[in-house]
C-alpha cells in the first residue's frame, strides 16, 4: 500500500519503543525490543530483530502498516486452535501446565548440549502425560539427514502420533533429499526456517521440500501477501509468531482464521514475554486465542521503565525504513 505522508507523520507520532525481557532464553535473546505504532485500525507491532537489515526490516514495516492502516479481509471466526511448545527441559508437566488443554505439542530437539536420547525422553513422557496429544517435532535445522532419519523410524516404530517434523535440517536441497527418504515411514516435514522471506515459499514448494509451510505474516510483508503467497505454493500451512507481543500476534491470528487451515496454529508464545502490553494478552484458554485486535494498555505505556535506551536507534531504523517501504 501506499505509505503516504500523512501515514508516516502518525506513525511516527505514535511509535513506542519497548524491551520486555524474555522468561527463558529463546532464540538466544533475553530481552524482546519491539516498536508499537497505532493507525486507524488499532495498534501493529513492528519487531524486526535487531540483527535484520533495513531492507529486510522494512518488508515487516510493510506487514505492520498494512494492519494499522490498510484493507485486510474481514473474518466472523472468534478463536483459533494453537499448539501447545515444549522447550529442551527436563519437568515436561510443569513447563506444559500453563497452556491447559491442548490438542497439538511442538516438542523442541536436537537442541545444542541434549542428545537424541534426551528427546526421546521428552516426546515418551508427553505421550505417557498427554496421551490423546498430537505431536510436532521442531529441530530449527539442527539434524543432519542421517539423525533425521534415524529419529524418524524410531518414531514410526513406536507408533508416535506425529503431525509433522519441522525443519528437521537446514537447506532445502537436505529437505528435498529426507522428504523422499521419509515417505517409507510417511512422515511429513514443514519447513520454518527456510520460510523467511517472500521468495522462499515458491522455492520450497517447486523443490518439492516440505509437505507443510510454517508462514508467519510479518516477515512475508502482512496478510494479504501471505494469503497469496500461501496460495501460489499450494502447500498446506501452519501460521507462527515471530516471538511477538500479543499486538503482534493478534494480526497471525486472523491470519490464520482466514486461512483456516487443517493445522493448527503456532501463536500461544505471548507467555514468553515476561510482560504484554496489553490487559486482555492473547495467551491460550483451552488450546485457543481469540480472533481480535489488541489494545494497548495505558499503565503499560506509562511505565516507563520498560522503555528501551535504544529508543533513539529504533526511531532512526523507522525513519529508515519507511523510505525503503
Ligand atoms: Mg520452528
Amino acid at each position: 500500500m501506499e505509505i503516504t505522508p500523512e501515514i508516516k507523520e502518525q506513525i511516527l507520532g505514535t511509535a513506542k519503543v519497548l524491551a520486555i525481557p524474555m522468561r527463558t532464553k529463546f532464540r538466544g535473546l533475553t530481552t524482546r525490543e519491539v516498536l508499537l505504532f497505532e493507525g486507524p485500525n488499532g495498534w501493529a507491532e513492528w519487531s524486526p530483530f535487531t540483527e535484520y537489515e533495513d531492507e529486510e526490516a522494512s518488508i515487516w514495516l510493510n506487514a505492520a502498516i498494512e494492519w494499522a492502516f490498510g484493507d485486510i479481509p474481514k473474518t466472523d471466526v472468534k478463536t483459533i486452535k494453537v499448539n501447545a511448545t515444549l522447550p529442551a527441559v527436563k519437568d515436561v508437566r510443569a513447563a506444559l501446565a500453563p497452556f491447559g488443554k491442548f490438542e497439538v505439542v511442538k516438542i523442541k530437539v536436537a537442541e545444542a548440549g541434549q542428545t537424541l536420547q534426551d528427546d526421546l525422553d521428552r516426546i515418551h513422557q508427553v505421550r505417557e502425560h498427554y496421551p490423546d496429544a498430537r505431536i510436532r517435532l521442531d529441530a530449527n535445522g539442527n539434524w543432519d539427514i542421517e539423525t533425521a532419519l534415524k529419529i524418524a523410524k524410531t518414531i514410526y516404530q513406536e507408533d508416535v502420533p506425529l503431525e509433522y517434523l519441522e525443519q528437521p535440517v537446514r537447506t532445502i536441497a537436505e529437505m528435498a533429499e529426507l522428504k523422499l527418504k521419509l515417505q517409507e515411514f510417511n512422515i511429513k516435514i514443514a519447513a520454518d526456517e527456510s520460510v523467511r522471506k517472500v521468495s522462499d515459499p515458491l522455492a520450497v514448494a517447486q523443490a518439492n521440500a516440505a509437505d507443510i509451510l510454517v508462514l508467519k505474516a510479518a516477515p512475508l510483508g502482512g496478510i494479504n501477501n501471505a494469503l497469496h503467497i500461501a496460495k501460489e505454493a499450494g502447500l498446506p500451512v501452519v501460521v507462527s509468531s515471530a516471538l511477538e507481543t500479543s499486538v503482534g500476534i493478534s494480526m497471525g491470528a486472523h491470519l490464520a482464521a482466514l486461512l483456516n487451515s487443517e493445522y493448527v496454529s503456532g501463536l500461544a508464545t505471548a507467555a514468553l514475554l515476561t510482560q504484554d502490553v496489553t490487559d486482555t494478552p492473547l495467551i491460550p484458554v483451552d488450546g485457543e486465542i481469540p480472533v481480535s485486535r489488541v489494545k494497548v494498555s495505558q499503565s503499560f505505556l506509562n511505565q516507563g521503565a520498560l522503555f528501551t535506551p535504544m529508543s533513539q536507534s529504533w526511531v532512526a531504523r523507522l525513519t529508515k525504513c519507511l523510505d525503503l517501504a
